[in-house]
This record gives C-alpha cells, sequence and structure tokens, in this order.
C-alpha cells in the first residue's frame, strides 16, 4: 500500500540505535480508521540481533550495583514523567483510549513502575538458617537470569509494557521487549529517553511487530530463558507450547470473567459509580474489568434502575474531549467481535437494557470511521451463555440476580477464569467469608482497582500463572541459590 510520507514511521530499538526494518505493519487509529503509523514488521533476523545485543550487554549491567540499577531507574521515571503530556496524547491516539484515561492512568502508573521498582530493589533481603549440630549455616543468593523476553497487550500498553521492563532491570537482567503491533508508539518514544536516563546500550531492546512472527521469534529463542507475557489465555497456551523445548521460565497475566457481587446491604452510592467504572472504564478493555454482575434480588430492580440512567450518561466521543467517557475500541474487528456478543445474548433471549441497538450513538464529524460503542448493559442471561462465559473485553455488562451467599459463590466461580472479583457489603464477616471462597487472585471488597504494587499481582485457572510484585517480581526475575557453609 502506498502511504505519504506524513505517516509516522517506527523503527525497532537494537543496541542503543534505532534500526529501521525491511517491512512494516499499518497502524491505524481507532478514533478516525485511518492509518496513522507504519510499524516495523520484525521477524527472526531482527530478534536474534536484539537478544545478541542483550546477551553482550548482560555482564556489565548485571554486575552493577542495585543502588547504582536504582538511579538510573528514577532518571528514567523522572523523564517520562517530564514528557507526560505528550506520552499521553500518543497513547490516546493510538489506542483509541480517553486522553482523561491517559493522562491519568496509563503515563502515571508507567513513571510509578519505574520509581517502584528503583525503590524496592534496595529493600530485599534473603534468607539464612542455622544448623548449629552440623556446624553450617545456609544462606540464599539471588541473581539475575540473563536475557528477559517481555511480550505485552494493547489495553494499557506503556502501563503494562514498564511493569515489566522495570522490575526486568532492577533485577539486573537485559531485555527484548515487544509490544503489542497495534500499540507501539509510546514503547518507542521510551527508547528515546533511554540514553539520557542512562541505560546502556543493550540493555533493553525494542523489536515491534506480530505475535506470529516477532513474538514467536522471541519465545522460540535458545538464548531468552525467561518470557513474561500478559495477553489473551489462547496466545499464553501457544507460548507455554512453543517453549516447552527450552524448559523457559514463565510469568502469565492472562484474560478474565471478572464477577462484582452486590450483597442488598451494600452501599450502593458508593457501589454504583465504582461499578459502572469498573464494567466500562477504558472502553471495559481492562482484564480486571466487571463483565458479570451478581445483585441480591431484593436489591435487584433499584440497581438494575439507578446503574443503567447511569450509564446512559457516560458520554462516547472523540478520545482527546476530556469530556468523554469512553473512547474507541482498538480496532474494527475487535468491535465487531464485542457487538457479535450483544447480538447472541439477544437471540438467546437476555434483554439489552442501554447502549448497543438499543440508544443512538451521535459522533463527531471526523469520528464516524472510528471504532465506538456504547456502554451496553444485559440482564436476564442465562449463567451457560457465552456472555457469561467468555471474556468480551469491550464496554458490555451483564447483570443477574442471585438470592444466597452460597449460590452466589458457586456461581461467581462456574467460569474457566480466576482473575479478580469485587464484593459488595456492610458486612465484615461475610466480606472476608466470600472472599475467601472466591477462585480469584484479586479480590476487591467495596472498591475497585485499589492497587498496592507490592503486593502479588496474577491469576487463577485460566487467568494465568505466577504472580507479579514488589516480592514475586524478583522471584521471578531472579534465580535463587542456596548456599551452604561448613564451620
Ligand atoms: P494477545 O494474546 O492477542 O496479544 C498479546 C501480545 O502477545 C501481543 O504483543 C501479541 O503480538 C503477542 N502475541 C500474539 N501471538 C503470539 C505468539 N504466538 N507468540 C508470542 N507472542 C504473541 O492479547 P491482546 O488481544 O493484545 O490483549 C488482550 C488480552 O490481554 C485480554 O485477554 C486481556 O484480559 C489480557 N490482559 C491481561 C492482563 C493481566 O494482567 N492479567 C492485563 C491486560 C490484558
Amino acid at each position: 500500500m502506498a502511504h505519504s510520507k506524513a505517516l509516522l514511521e517506527l523503527e525497532n530499538f537494537i543496541g542503543g540505535k534505532f534500526v529501521p526494518c525491511s517491512s512494516y505493519i499499518d497502524s491505524y487509529n481507532p478514533s478516525t480508521g485511518d492509518v496513522y503509523c507504519r510499524v516495523p514488521d520484525s521477524g527472526k533476523e531482527e530478534v536474534e540481533a536484539a537478544v545478541k545485543a542483550a546477551k553482550d550487554a548482560f555482564p556489565i549491567w548485571s554486575s552493577k550495583s542495585p543502588l547504582e540499577r536504582s538511579q538510573i531507574l528514577n532518571k528514567l521515571a523522572d523523564l517520562i514523567e517530564h514528557d507526560l503530556e505528550a506520552f499521553a496524547q500518543a497513547e490516546s491516539k493510538d489506542q483509541g483510549k480517553t486522553i482523561t484515561f491517559a493522562r491519568t492512568v496509563d503515563i502515571p502508573r508507567a513513571v510509578y513502575n519505574f520509581r517502584f521498582f528503583a525503590s524496592s530493589i534496595l529493600h530485599h533481603v534473603t534468607e539464612c538458617t542455622e544448623m548449629a549440630t552440623m556446624g553450617c549455616v545456609h544462606y540464599t543468593l539471588r541473581a539475575p537470569v540473563g536475557v528477559a523476553g517481555l511480550i505485552s497487550p494493547w489495553n494499557l500498553p506503556l502501563y503494562l509494557l514498564t511493569w515489566k521492563i522495570a522490575p526486568a532491570i532492577a533485577c539486573g537482567n537485559t531485555v527484548v521487549a515487544k509490544p503489542s503491533e497495534m500499540t507501539s508508539v509510546t514503547a518507542w518514544m521510551m527508547c528515546k529517553l533511554l540514553e539520557k536516563a542512562g541505560v546502556p546500550q543493550g540493555v533493553v531492546n525494542v523489536v515491534f511487530g506480530t505475535g506470529a512472527k516477532a513474538g514467536e521469534a522471541l519465545v522460540c529463542h535458545p538464548d531468552v530463558p525467561l518470557i513474561s507475557f500478559t495477553g489473551s489465555t489462547l496466545t499464553a497456551q501457544r507460548i507455554m507450547e512453543k517453549s516447552a523445548p527450552h524448559c523457559k521460565r514463565l510469568s502469565l497475566e492472562l484474560g478474565g470473567k471478572n464477577p462484582a457481587i452486590v450483597f442488598d446491604d451494600a452501599d450502593l452510592t458508593q457501589c454504583i459509580p465504582t461499578t459502572l467504572r469498573s464494567s466500562f472504564a477504558n472502553q471495559g478493555e481492562i482484564c480486571l474489568c466487571t463483565s458479570r454482575i451478581f445483585v441480591q434480588r431484593g436489591i435487584y430492580s433499584e440497581f438494575l434502575k439507578r446503574f443503567v440512567a447511569e450509564a446512559k450518561k457516560w458520554k462516547v466521543g472523540n478520545p482527546s474531549d476530556p469530556t468523554v467517557n469512553v473512547g474507541a475500541l482498538i480496532s474494527k474487528e475487535h468491535l465487531e467481535k464485542v457487538r457479535s456478543y450483544v447480538k447472541k445474548a439477544r437471540a438467546e433471549g437476555a434483554r439489552v437494557l442501554c447502549g448497543e441497538g438499543v440508544d443512538s450513538l451521535a459522533l463527531p464529524a471526523g469520528n464516524q470511521k472510528g471504532y465506538f460503542m456504547l456502554p451496553t448493559v444485559i440482564a436476564e442471561v442465562k449463567d451457560e451463555s457465552c456472555c457469561m462465559q467468555e471474556e468480551i473485553f469491550g464496554p458490555v455488562t451483564c447483570v443477574v440476580a442471585f438470592d444466597t451467599e452460597e449460590e452466589v459463590i458457586e456461581r461467581a466461580n462456574s467460569v474457566k477464569y480466576g482473575l479478580a472479583a469485587t464484593v459488595w457489603s456492610s458486612n465484615v464477616g461475610r466480606v472476608h467469608r466470600v472472599a475467601q471462597r472466591l477462585q480469584s487472585g484479586l479480590v476487591w471488597t467495596n472498591c475497585w482497582l485499589v492497587r498496592d504494587l507490592n503486593l502479588p499481582f496474577g491469576g487463577m485457572k485460566a487467568s494465568g500463572i505466577g504472580r507479579e510484585g514488589a516480592k514475586d517480581s524478583y522471584e521471578f526475575f531472579t534465580e535463587v541459590k542456596t548456599i551452604t557453609i561448613k564451620h
């Protein structure tokens, strides 16, 4: 396809240098439907060069003290923060998310990821035990593993990529990162700041391209002993298969089908606005988004009425308009997939109370070809329906009634996923009981998306393997050795 020169063209970042690629992929602006950027279509050759650069940089980087690495991470955080507005604008344009979300969530969190691991790397202690009768002490050492392969998705591009780069390099590894081919721009912008931050050449390499070509080449590379992946469960299965012959260490952060459970003693003034956010923030494209809302029968009608009335107030439109709440979905294909779930629900006899097919969507002239959809609430859906079982990953949420605590726990657990759950109740005993029995890596009660990065993050069942967080990421990105000294 011929393109005008005005298109933004990205380059791979290998060994501290920007390197052009022999072929490129089109990247779309989701809010206009126009191609606006060309992303390298890297494959084995580019991955080979990046892994070599990372391998060469490993001896020097891994021998730096945690304090030296910490200072560099802090400097990088400062530089990204200095350019926060430019990063936010780029993220919003590339992903379709609202400028407000990019300004207040994505980029601040990317900055914080570097600051957080710059600090936490200074505070780990290793174990030591004594065996007096044998005249021995035992202690553990932790060392960086080598070249880490980091693969991230399109929904929170820089946020999730830096959640991997920061702990990997803080621990002394060097990295080859592959962002999503649909949202590569902010990773490329970050590369421009690495030298100024003092990151030595080859410590962070970024290879752009598709999962099938660039991602798989990284997963299959024999000199990449660990892969940290965030994305869909289906891709994770493929990564497990492809990395098995090399016995790679894997951290897999995958999809979810997250329940919110609203008991009849819940404070609805808190619960309704938070559950709207947990359902529709970032167009519902957050792995932690709520997509099954179980409401106790006594308050079901009231909840539904208030929830739908509030959902209708969410403004959909041009992501760069700061008054807009819902931007564009990532791609035309994804929009069609999300819409198809609403269609299926309707065909099964569920009631669509607002949004898709019910209300009309008025878009500004420049956004007519963008991938927009109204927040959609579906009621009377059967638990076995695909809308209640599969990850939709869009602004669609299902609301159903329940009677007892026992029943709702069983129903909430009856999906293949187990990432995040939310429980709304003012009964402290109940909150503890329910949280303990939910099959979910994260349980929020009377709140949503409140995170302490010190603590483990990750999912159960098909939502993932492993955890990330201060201690968990440290353990993943280092190799432990037990040493015994006899005196
Ligand atoms: P995806 O699995 O399609 O792609 C994720 C990344 O993997 C992309 O960079 C892609 O290019 C790459 N990839 C694809 N095929 C590959 C292969 N064969 N080998 C190596 N790499 C490959 O996921 P997506 O559509 O980009 O993201 C949405 C999914 O991510 C949702 O399921 C969502 O729940 C999940 N997610 C999970 C978390 C979490 O922390 N648990 C966070 C965000 C998103």
